[in-house]
């Protein structure tokens, strides 16, 4: 059987959740969309979650949110998926990116750095635990108060994971989330922003749903009858339906197994490739959440390695080319190779193993023998 990095685990109570949602009354914005947000801010200890209809929604809402625009600026890594930056792209103003420290995250210094060259003028500071990895919040939280700007973690990767002894969540001024199959709990496509902050939650409400508010505490005009509603603002339609939260809020039931097998995974990789010559293992922490199993082997060895568990039915990735480098970024903001040597020696090596909870002992010590079978040289 082949093995990928990562997929879904559903099961028949999840199916039986999304069959009861169709045959009900609401489709869309009903009430389960209101228990799996319940849920989800419940689980993270968090005031508010406000879902969207995908991963990348949810950072474009929170870009909305912290009021980024034409002309602002938002700090961002290096070395992550291409939708953290897009989403900024998208509010019109523009990504300014670091580069990373040996968690993979981005180094708070050289966020500094970057922020500095750029006249101190930052709207957001978008750090991402990257792997499931729980950088440290402390040196972020002090960058974004002397540059007065909106911490925005994008969690993707960490959803279930553990900052020191409280659920990854609540942190930054925002917190968004993936629904993605191979995250930690899967919707098919959604996204959430978690937030303790009444008015970004408010503004998230209605960036989801077309500018559009029905709150009579919000209305600037005289309500002519109970059928008023105003559009406010240019919104999107972002919303996640009944269906996909009745599997979000089915799945949040298994969500800290699912995290503890992705943790006992990672445990067996640690244990069994620890001796293998050739062979870097990824940065450990507690709390962290596992969402990638990052090796990294030597640049010359990179293409055989990976080319060689393909043969051996194994489908490694590797997260991520560095986003500047991108040709989009390359030909909009003129980066070149070289402004960010750590997070491009890290793309020249990394693989990302297999790694999600439906996989069965058997699986990794399969993964591990095929990796002890490589020609290392
Ligand atoms: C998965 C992911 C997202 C969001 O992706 P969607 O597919 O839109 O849910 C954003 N950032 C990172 C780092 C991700 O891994």
């Amino acid at each position: 059987m082949t093995l990928s990095y990562g997929r879904q685990w559903i099961n028949e109570d999840d199916i039986a959740e999304v069959v009861k949602v169709l045959r009900g009354d609401w489709l869309t914005m009903g009430p389960t969309v209101d228990a799996f947000e319940e849920s989800l801010a419940e689980y993270a200890g968090v005031k508010h979650a406000v879902t969207f209809s995908s991963g990348t929604a949810a950072l474009h809402g929170a870009m909305y949110a912290a009021g980024l625009g034409s002309g602002d600026f938002a700090a961002t890594t290096a070395l992550t998926f291409v939708a953290t930056s897009n989403s900024v792209i998208y509010t019109g103003a523009t990504p300014i990116f670091a580069d990373i420290d040996d968690t993979f995250c981005m180094n708070p210094a050289e966020a500094e750095r970057t922020i500095e060259s750029h006249g101190g003028h930052v709207k957001a500071i978008i750090p991402v635990s990257f792997a499931g990895y729980p950088f440290e919040i402390e040196p972020f939280r002090k960058l974004a108060d002397k540059y007065s700007a909106v911490l925005i973690e994008d969690a993707s990767h960490a959803f279930g994971g553990d900052r020191g002894n409280h659920k990854i969540g609540f942190d930054a001024d925002m917190t968004t989330l993936s629904f993605h199959p191979v995250k930690h709990i899967t919707t098919a496509e959604g996204g959430a922003v978690l937030t303790n902050n009444d008015n970004y939650a408010r503004r998230l409400r209605m960036f989801r749903n077309h500018g559009t508010t029905r709150n009579e505490s919000e209305f600037v005009d005289e309500a002519p009858g109970p059928w008023h509603s105003e559009m406010q603002e240019l919104g999107y339609n972002y919303r996640l339906s009944e269906v996909h939260c009745a599997l979000g809020l089915s799945q949040m039931k298994r969500l800290d197994e699912f995290v503890a097998r992705r943790r006992e995974i990672a445990e067996m990789y640690f244990s069994q490739l620890a001796g293998v010559e050739g062979l870097t293992l990824p940065p450990e922490k507690s709390g962290h959440a596992w969402h990638l199993f990052i090796a990294r082997v030597k640049d010359e060895l990179h293409g055989e390695f990976f080319a060689y568990l393909r043969d051996n039915d194994i489908r490694l990735q590797v997260h991520y080319r560095p986003v500047p480098l991108q040709p989009y970024y390359r030909k909009k903001y003129g980066y070149k190779a070289g402004d960010f040597p750590q997070a491009e020696k890290y793309y020249r090596q990394a693989v990302s193993l297999p790694i999600y909870p439906l996989m069965t002992d058997d699986d990794v010590l399969r993964v591990c023998g095929v990796i002890k079978n490589f020609a290392w040289r």
